[in-house]
């Protein structure tokens, strides 16, 4: 635990140098800095957070990940929690705009982050365990995912230096593992789940993540279909050791049991059993809508944790 507290304080200096930079929700909106950052990760040895069974608290664990040259790129594989998982990064057309270390600490991003929610979703939705991440200078989108494959553009953290928590977006994309949005109340609640995970999920606690994307307010998402942060709320009131009320929902949508039009059904569904039994859906944005919750800031400065964070510390309980 304290190798680990070391090295996280290590980076968060380094991180005290960094200009912010200010992303908003998805990957493809951004305003640069040309800062460079310096990674501390090693290609076979990886910390990362896992769950213990016994408690609802990160534990800090080192995994043993064994390391294999391909062609183009290599590929990383580690057996976590009964887990055997690959990582297999793709540099065919890699043109060396994302540094080497850049590249270190997408690695670590994908053992801290992947393992965690395999576990918590993955398993339902039947999601890979072999994901491919390419990072590629071609012209299409910044970060992508299809299938078990991540795009990421070559020059993103060339631009983005400290934008790695983009993957973690991603990596949450695969794990839906092709939601169809004919059964989603809004198509969007695609890209707000994969946000969700992108905030709770953030590397090392939201080192970079809270430093330059924020989880928006109701004022700039004022609707269910467009909030992140409602998510949270959620999880953070209906959520408890023996209700999942976040995997309740990613259940509903992977499962296509409910049609696009049928949602209220869904919401009652989900809300039975809680303190929001009976209530509509609308009536619950409600309530969401006029607390503190729904306006603090998320924005972490430089000095370590957001006004959300300090009063609902939420992110501990994953
Ligand atoms: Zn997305």
């Amino acid at each position: 635990m304290t190798g680990v507290n070391l090295l996280f304080h290590k980076e968060k200096l380094i991180a005290l140098c960094l200009i912010p930079v200010l992303l908003f929700a998805g990957c493809g909106k951004t305003e640069s800095s040309g800062t460079t950052i310096q990674a501390t990760t090693t290609p076979t040895t990886t910390t990362a957070a896992t769950t213990a069974e016994t408690s609802t608290v990160p534990a800090e664990t080192t995994i043993d990940i064994k390391t294999s040259t391909i062609d183009n790129g290599y590929l990383q594989q580690a057996t976590i929690d009964g887990v055997s998982y690959s990582l297999t990064v793709d540099l065919a057309k890699w043109e060396k705009n994302t540094s080497m270390e850049q590249i270190g600490t997408l690695e670590e991003v994908f053992w801290e982050v992947y393992p965690r929610l395999y576990k918590r979703f993955g398993e339902y939705s039947k999601a890979p365990v072999d994901v491919v991440l390419h990072i590629e200078n071609e012209g299409y989108e910044i970060a992508e995912a299809w299938e078990n494959n991540v795009h990421i553009h070559d020059q993103w953290l060339m631009n983005n230096p400290t934008d790695f928590d983009c993957f973690v977006h991603e990596l949450a994309h695969v794990i839906q593992n092709g939601w169809d949005e004919e059964y989603l109340e809004y198509s969007g609640y695609i890209e707000r789940f994969a946000d969700y995970c992108r905030f709770i999920y953030a590397f090392k606690n939201g080192l970079y993540n809270d430093e330059g994307w924020e989880l928006q307010t109701v004022e700039n998402e004022p609707d269910r279909e467009s909030s992140v942060r409602f998510l949270v709320w959620l999880d953070y009131n209906l959520s408890s050791p023996d209700r999942d009320f976040i995997l309740n929902y990613f259940r509903i949508c992977s499962s296509m049991k409910y049609e696009k039009t049928a949602w209220d059904k869904a919401w009652t569904e989900l809300f039975k059993g809680t303190k929001f039994e009976g209530m509509s859906i609308d009536k619950v944005w409600e309530l969401y809508a006029s607390s503190d919750f729904a306006m603090l800031s998320s924005y972490s400065g430089s000095n370590g944790t957001s006004e959300l964070l300090t009063k609902y510390d939420i992110r501990s309980r994953y």
